[in-house]
């Protein structure tokens, strides 16, 4: 889930670096979000709705001993976040819910972000996936997404700061003719979803950026959008989407800052 500005206003936190036992309940944590990430990747489909998808993630994350993060995920005094997964369609950036209603066509793209919690820590990620067939600037916007984020995991070393990671990100997505997403970030993690760092994912010289140390465990999450970066918010409370209606995809991992290559915890080996 991204952290909005608002929220990492409010947390202050200082940041955590992660002991040995921290770092393994955080891998439990971030594995069981690659199962899901897996399940849904077998599960969408057109026809099949969102609030489908929920149940299936929720039943895994609790099948593995954990408790799905996002489920009553409060928000700036609004209603509680209702289900296990955010599910946004198409022009729909972030914190989409599921619903009965929302039926899988054929040609949509479907972000959808998992949260979990494991012995007290915390598992963040999120993919983007197509339903069947689906538009050649679709299907370039989600690999360019995915690629961002891999261009970030690979500025996240001792010796770089958070800002090089948001550079990285922004100065490859251009380069593609997209744009990324302001008001919604990536955050530190660990028994909290958001923690300091906020890791942008623009070059922005007016927010802090921090020298990266191991044990600083971060979820990335590039959202990058096929028109302005601009966003409004639903009547909902929840859902952002791009405020030109043009297409957004976001992925998400969580990763640890090592020694040497950054370790990737949201994944399935
Ligand atoms: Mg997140």
């Amino acid at each position: 889930m991204g952290a909005g500005s608002e929220d990492v206003k409010r947390v202050k936190m200082a940041v955590v670096l992660k002991q040995k036992r921290e770092l393994d309940l955080m891998r439990q944590a971030n594995r069981i979000v690659g199962v899901v990430w897996e399940a849904m990747a077998d599960a969408v489909a057109p026809g099949v709705t969102t609030a489908a998808l929920d149940e299936i993630a929720e039943r895994i994350i609790r099948q593995h001993g954990a408790i799905p993060s996002f489920k009553g995920y409060p928000h700036r005094g609004r209603n509680d976040f209702p289900a296990s997964i955010c599910a946004s369609l198409n022009q729909e950036i972030v914190h989409g819910i599921p619903s009965v209603h929302r039926v899988l066509q054929e040609g949509d793209i479907i972000s959808i972000d998992v949260g979990t919690i494991y012995k007290g820590y915390q598992g963040d990620g999120a993919i983007t996936l197509p339903v069947g067939r689906v538009s050649e600037e679709a299907r370039r916007l989600i690999e360019v997404t995915k690629a961002a984020l891999d261009i970030g995991i690979a500025q996240a070393r001792v010796g770089k700061r958070t800002g090089d990671i948001s550079q990285a990100i922004e100065k490859y997505v251009r380069s593609h003719g997209f744009e990324v997403v302001r008001e919604y970030t990536g955050h530190g993690i660990g028994r909290s979803m958001h923690e300091d760092p906020q890791v942008l994912n623009y070059y922005n010289p007016e927010i802090r950026d921090y020298a990266l140390k191991p044990g600083m465990t971060l979820a990335l999450e590039p959202m990058v959008n096929v028109g302005s970066w601009k966003t409004r918010l639903l009547s909902d409370g929840w859902t952002v989407e791009t405020a030109d209606g043009t297409l957004s995809a976001h992925f998400e991992h969580t990763i640890a800052i090592t020694d040497g290559e950054p370790e990737i915890m949201t994944r399935l080996d």
